[in-house]
């Protein structure tokens, strides 16, 4: 059921459990508890459900075989029959930037709405217990030129292609690190694009050092086959410990410089190699999205690439009781993974909403199946961790902040001459990070940077705001204006 807001429709709140995303993770967590007999509300900032893995053209677009860009679509039409059969509150269009939990132990949730959260009506749900599942974003390493005009994410491009049935140009390199690149220039490619290389910049040796974790999940080698194939197929070579280290072109992209690294991903001298194309999809990897956790000051735990996901216990739930968490939020894992994920924590709300105890056969399936995903992941994820010889791709002059336009050279200036040993003060001498995208784009760089060759602490962000929130919006909270009902008219 999906609510709009000229839609009446029957107050039910509190709701037993609110989940935040739509994603994989949310639509299994959302649909499974709503199937055990809890009344739910499922926000997400779309207007479709899906996520990033389904994400699909807007029925406006008439696309005749939606499923056509994605393997494992049928997953997604299970969970997409469900929910429109279950009685569950699709909140569309509702930005979520704060979580808040009453003295009466409820939870209350803050949205903006609209298709970008600038609508007039703010939403106030409230629910007894919640279910984040926000997912994740892309995580960008710069480099000489990467802010020209047809440079874009990995996943960017993807999504360009999914939803939009567009190319971000005709001959796109692909590049980063992760097997998101494979999937990426796959479907790329068999849109019509030229892929005249995908430049991965770690190694795949990684994975045959944890032989149990690669036999116990074939479903990954599965996917990677696909994938190999589409690219044989179309011809794409596949340039391994290489990454593009720089940017050629005046107003837009013209040609990359593809170098060959070491192992730390210094490039080696004297193999630079150009290659002439109209765009770059790149990516490093995805970076979970946990500041409504952090913020309420959820427990996080370091991720082997370096990033931070939440910490979970064996039933999801995070160390803020009556929060539970799902999907990439605990570290990035796949589709699969998160629909598992989902499942098990709307079975563990249940039980702990209706009294009873979480131990049926179904939730340890559950959990021996999450577990052994989760081990896949974890391997994956140190694979593709980044070296710190990245850093080598950088001059003076390249921009790390693209928001505040702070270049390499300021930051390093901040570290060596001011004596900033970590990205907050970094942020406070020279801006890096305090603009639109609230240090998105160059958090890890700029704490990369500041962390001088040594380990990096990935700042564990708590922000009062996980999305932009106008002041009339706070206002009008004060004055009790905001609709608790978000379905009324
Ligand atoms: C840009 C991008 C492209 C990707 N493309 C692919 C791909 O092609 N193939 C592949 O195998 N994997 C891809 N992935 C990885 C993929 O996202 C995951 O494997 C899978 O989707 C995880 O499911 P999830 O439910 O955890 O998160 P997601 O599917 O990302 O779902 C999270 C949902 O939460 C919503 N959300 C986030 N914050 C808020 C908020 N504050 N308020 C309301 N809603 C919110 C988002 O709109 C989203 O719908 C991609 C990831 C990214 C970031």
């Amino acid at each position: 059921m999906t609510a709009s807001p000229s839609e009446p429709r029957a107050r039910r709140e509190p709701y037993d459990l609110a989940v935040v995303g739509a994603g994989s993770a949310g639509l299994a967590g959302a649909v499974t508890a709503a199937e055990l007999g809890l009344a739910v509300a499922l926000l997400d900032t779309s207007a479709q459900t899906g996520g990033q893995f389904y994400r699909h053209p807007a029925p406006a677009l008439g696309a005749v075989r939606p499923e056509a860009l994605h393997h494992d679509w049928s997953a997604y039409s299970d969970l997409r029959g469900r929910l429109a059969a279950s009685d569950v509150t699709h909140l569309a269009g509702h930005h979520v930037w704060s979580t808040v939990r009453e003295d009466d132990g409820t939870w209350t949730v803050h949205a903006v709405t609209g298709a970008d959260g600038t609508s007039e009506r703010p939403a106030l749900i409230r629910a007894r217990a919640l279910l984040l599942a926000t997912g994740a974003y892309e995580r960008q390493l710069p480099f000489p030129g990467w802010t020209l005009p047809g440079v874009v994410g990995a996943g960017g491009a993807q999504a360009m292609l999914k939803s939009g049935l567009v190319l971000p140009g005709r001959r796109i390199v692909v590049a980063g690190s992760g097997p998101l690149l494979l999937a990426v220039a796959s479907s790329l490619a068999a849109a019509g694009a030229q892929v005249p290389a995908v430049v991965e910049a770690a190694g795949y040796l990684r994975y045959a050092r944890s032989p149990r974790a690669l036999l116990a999940n074939p479903a990954k080698a599965a996917e990677a086959l696909l994938h190999g194939t589409a690219l044989l197929r179309h011809r794409v070579p596949v340039r391994l410990r290489s990454a593009v280290t720089e940017v050629h072109g005046t107003d837009r992209v013209e040609a990359v410089t593809v170098s060959r690294l070491d192992a730390d991903w210094r490039p080696v001298p004297g193999t630079a190699r150009r290659i002439a194309c109209d765009a770059l999809a790149v990516g490093h990897g995805l970076v979970p999205q946990i500041e409504l956790a952090t913020t309420l000051g959820c427990a996080t735990r370091r991720l082997p690439d370096g990033t931070l996901g939440l910490a979970l216990d064996d039933l999801q739930e995070t160390s803020e009781p009556g929060l539970w968490a799902a999907g990439e939020t605990g570290g990035v894992g796949g589709a699969g993974l998160a629909r598992t994920e989902g499942e098990l924590a709307a079975r563990a709300v249940a039980a702990r909403l209706l009294g009873r105890r979480a131990g049926d056969g179904r939730i340890a399936e559950l959990r021996r199946r999450r577990d052994r995903m989760r081990a896949f992941a974890d391997v994956m994820s140190a694979a593709h961790a980044p070296g710190p010889g990245w850093q080598d791709w950088l001059s003076d002059d390249t921009d790390v902040c693209r928001c505040e336009e702070v270049g390499a050279g300021r930051i390093r200036e901040a570290v060596a001459e001011l004596g900033a040993r970590d990205a907050r003060t970094v942020k406070l001498l020279t801006r890096a990070g305090m603009g639109w995208c609230q240090g998105r784009m160059c958090g890890t760089a700029v704490a990369c940077l500041a962390a001088r060759g040594g380990t990096a602490e990935p700042p564990a962000e708590r922000r009062p705001f996980a999305v932009p929130v106008r002041l009339s919006t706070l206002a009008s909270l004060d004055e009790g204006a905001a609709d608790p009902s978000p379905g009324a008219p």
